[in-house]
């Protein structure tokens, strides 16, 4: 398969590019951290010295970095060194706002690209589970599928360029907002002396079933391979949740839109980070929830 460069190889980058490795593909990656290239270098990726570099001969370039402007910065470096036909492809969860700045940085240069983020996690990524949300022209799509489809299981096109932040942040709204209401029914339940079975047998086959509490559920017991079986060691971290529903946030007020349930959840989060909890699992909200329960 073509080479591919990949730039960003941190938690969700890595195992990324290792199934890209795995799958056939010559992958030319790149991290500012030395402990990231080092560990890509172990699965079998060529290291190379800059982002600019990772794009020589490669037909897809794939970004996963932290934020908007670490991708408009990395994108803005390299774009003026990319060959006609390379396919730009960002995968990191940022801002409706940046992903349109970014496809239209590129689509100056004649380049094409998708916005894919992505959900599933660490274990997805290692899994090559993910799923995929992708906005991009249909051309533009036709050609990313077969290299998202070594990473992934699901690749759903969302429409056109920034439409798959969209569909990432909406999907994160319902996460978010969701896992605080189970930490509440559970909070409520515990104090009405209801167990915790009792109550997942009963919502897990009625119409409170949802994501949140049939495959995460935020007390141990229930489902377990749940973080709350393992003292809320994440999966999927507050501080990144508080992330998502801060760009749901902006997204909202971008288009005068009001999502008042997504910004108290971000208030809920926020208040949690604040007392330090920002690296736990976001599931383990419920502990916050408990405790402002006891306070009254
Ligand atoms: P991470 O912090 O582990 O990895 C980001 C990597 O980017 C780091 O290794 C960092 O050194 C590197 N980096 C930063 N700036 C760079 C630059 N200018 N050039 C090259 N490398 C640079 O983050 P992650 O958990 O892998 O998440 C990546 C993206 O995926 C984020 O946008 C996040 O919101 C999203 N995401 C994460 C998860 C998750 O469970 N971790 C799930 C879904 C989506």
């Amino acid at each position: 398969m073509a080479t591919i460069g990949f730039i960003g190889l941190g938690n969700m980058g890595a195992p990324m590019a290792a199934n890209l490795v795995k799958a056939g593909s010559h992958v030319r990656g790149f991290d500012l951290a030395a402990a990231s290239r080092d560990a890509s270098a172990r699965d079998g990726v060529q290291i190379v010295a800059s982002a600019r570099s990772a794009l020589e001969d490669a037909e897809v370039v794939i970004t996963m970095l932290p934020g908007g402007e670490q991708v408009l910065s990395v994108w803005d470096d390299i774009i003026s060194a990319a060959r006609q036909g390379t396919l730009f492809i960002d995968c990191s969860t940022i801002d409706v706002a940046s992903a349109r700045k970014a496809h239209a940085l590129a689509a100056a240069r004649g380049i094409a690209t998708l916005d894919a983020p992505v959900s599933g996690g660490v274990g997805g990524a290692r899994a090559a589970t993910l799923t995929f949300m992708v906005g991009g022209s249909a051309h533009a799509f036709a050609r990313g599928k077969p290299v998202l489809e070594r990473m992934g299981k699901r690749i759903v096109h969302c429409g056109e360029a920034g439409n798959g932040q969209a569909a990432k942040i909406c999907n994160n709204l319902i996460l978010g907002a969701s896992m605080i209401a189970v930490s509440e029914a559970f909070v409520l339940g515990e104090k009405l002396g209801l167990s915790h079975q009792a109550l997942f047998d009963v919502a897990s086959a009625s119409s409170g079933q949802c994501w949140s509490l049939t495959s995460y559920c935020p007390v141990p017991g229930p489902v377990p391979t749940s973080p709350a079986n393992n003292d809320y060691k994440a999966g999927f971290t507050a501080a990144l949740m508080l992330k998502d529903l801060k760009l749901a946030a902006a997204a909202a007020d971008s288009v005068g839109a009001r999502t008042a349930l997504g910004a108290h959840a971000a208030e809920i989060y926020q208040s949690f980070a604040e007392r330090g909890e920002a690296a736990k699992d976001f599931s383990a909200i419920i502990n916050f929830v408990r405790a402002q329960l006891e306070k009254c």
